[in-house]
């Protein structure tokens, strides 16, 4: 056996605990947020059969042609997959236990989701993602909805230079109209497109409108455009969710570039990007899915949502230097002896029934190193006890922020204590 440290899989990260207080903060703000819209939780498995995905995302996307971590289960060869995003599970779900039965349904999720991407700034092969969806609602009032509640988020989290792209992909109808007109017009101009865009200009044109290759942007700026071919309730869809977002001063551009390349994908799509974060600028990315349901199996329901990627949230949080609250202990407490040992975990625990943190010395040492140990520790007090305290049930307690030390019996000890700390 190599000696060699073990690391983990490129591309996926530790989140270690001097991080991990900004991630607990976020989720708590997240939580309460969503509650704010009465959004409830839903929690899938981590791992779904493959063909979930294949018809969810469809089989000519990043996502599926070269990103899935897909295996076969090696006691009866079923094709699993990592889960990639939410949307494909959490339909899934939503049919198989029946939840459009008779209601709509505001749901959430959030954790890591697989990708076997190149691993950059702001792009890992572990990340996460907070998603929303909106069974079975049809207006454009709950894509108003998705789109105002982000820019809460965006408040509540001390995020700015975020802006809004916006753009319609209207019904079938219009949609295969106009992948009519861009094959054409792409065909035209064979000899500029990549072999991305080469494979994909009749399995999936519109996707090449969302080509990064700069070398393709002029051609794809030149494009027919979708919303010229609008068919009316589409257009009066696009128009009132417009009407909405201007009432509640959201601030947007119209980008006829942002798509999806399916079928089941229509109306509206929306994200939210920044230019502070290089490449990886899209911190959150939604839409319509009317047809994604049926497309599982269920009976039609129209739907919508977004998913937004956290670790690129967090990047923008910290650019912003937000102050965070610290994970801090209230009380540090030192002993010596073994009357004093009895005592000293006692007394920790009372004074966590009282709801303060405390951190109880383990391994021994003598009273000046415990005593650097409560210094380090960034608690408020530091509860001291030898044996002699001990013997007559009462503690020494000092407060670190200067003050002298005063020795009181173990019963006026939380009485003590809150006197230091307010
Ligand atoms: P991109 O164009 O950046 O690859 P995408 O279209 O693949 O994004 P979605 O599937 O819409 O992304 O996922 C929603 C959000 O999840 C993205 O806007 C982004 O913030 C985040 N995200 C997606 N892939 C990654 C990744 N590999 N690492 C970190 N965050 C990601
Ligand atoms: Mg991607």
């Amino acid at each position: 056996m190599s000696n060699e440290t073990l690391q983990a899989v490129r591309g996926m990260n530790d989140i270690l605990p001097d991080e991990a207080g900004l991630w607990l903060w976020f989720e708590d703000t997240v939580r309460d947020w969503l509650q704010g819209y009465g959004y409830r939780n839903i929690r899938m498995p981590l791992v779904e059969p493959t063909g979930l995905f294949k018809r969810a995302i469809g089989e000519v996307t990043d996502i599926v042609e070269k990103e899935m971590y897909s295996f076969e289960d090696s006691l009866n060869g079923d094709h699993l997959t990592l889960r990639p995003e939410g949307t494909a599970s959490c339909v899934r779900a939503v049919l198989q236990h029946n939840l459009l039965y008779n209601a709509p349904q505001r749901l959430y999720y959030s954790g890591p989701m697989f990708r076997h991407e190149r691993p950059q700034k702001g792009r890992y092969r572990q990340f996460h993602q907070v998603g929303v969806e909106a069974l079975g609602f049809a207006g454009p009032d709950i894509d108003a909805e998705q789109i105002i509640m982000c820019a809460r988020l965006w408040k509540k989290l001390g995020i700015r230079d975020v802006s809004l792209q916006l753009n319609t992909l209207g019904d079938t109808a219009s949609r295969h109209r106009h992948r009519e007109k861009l094959i054409a017009y792409f065909e035209q101009h064979k000899d500029v497109l990549d072999a991305d865009a080469t494979r994909r200009l009749h399995s999936n044109p519109l996707r090449i409108l969302d080509s990064k290759n700069p070398a393709m942007q002029e051609i794809i700026a030149g494009a027919p455009k979708l919303m010229d071919e609008l068919e009316e309730d589409a257009l009066k869809h696009f128009n009132d969710l417009q009407s909405i977002l201007k009432r509640h001063d959201i601030a947007y551009e119209i980008n006829p570039r942002l798509v999806r390349g399916l079928d089941y994908y229509n109306r509206t799509v929306f994200e939210w990007v920044t230019t502070r974060l290089g490449a990886q600028g899209t911190i959150c990315a939604g839409g319509r899915y009317d047809g994604l349901v049926e497309q599982i199996g269920g009976k039609p329901a129209p739907a919508m949502g977004f998913a937004m990627g956290v670790e690129r949230l967090l990047a923008l949080v910290q650019e912003d230097g937000m102050a965070l609250p610290k994970q801090e202990v209230d009380v540090y407490v030192v002993h010596q002896g073994e009357l004093a040992g009895q005592l000293a975990s006692r007394v920790a625990e009372q004074l966590r029934d009282d709801r303060l943190r405390v951190l109880l010395h383990c391994g021994g040492g003598s009273f000046k190193s415990q005593m650097k140990k409560a210094d380090g520790s960034g608690a408020s007090v530091a509860v001291v006890i030898g044996d002699d305290e001990a013997q007559a049930n009462e503690v020494s307690v000092k407060p670190m922020q200067g003050g002298e030390q005063v020795r009181v019996g173990v019963s006026q000890l939380i009485a003590t204590i809150n006197n230091i700390i307010k």
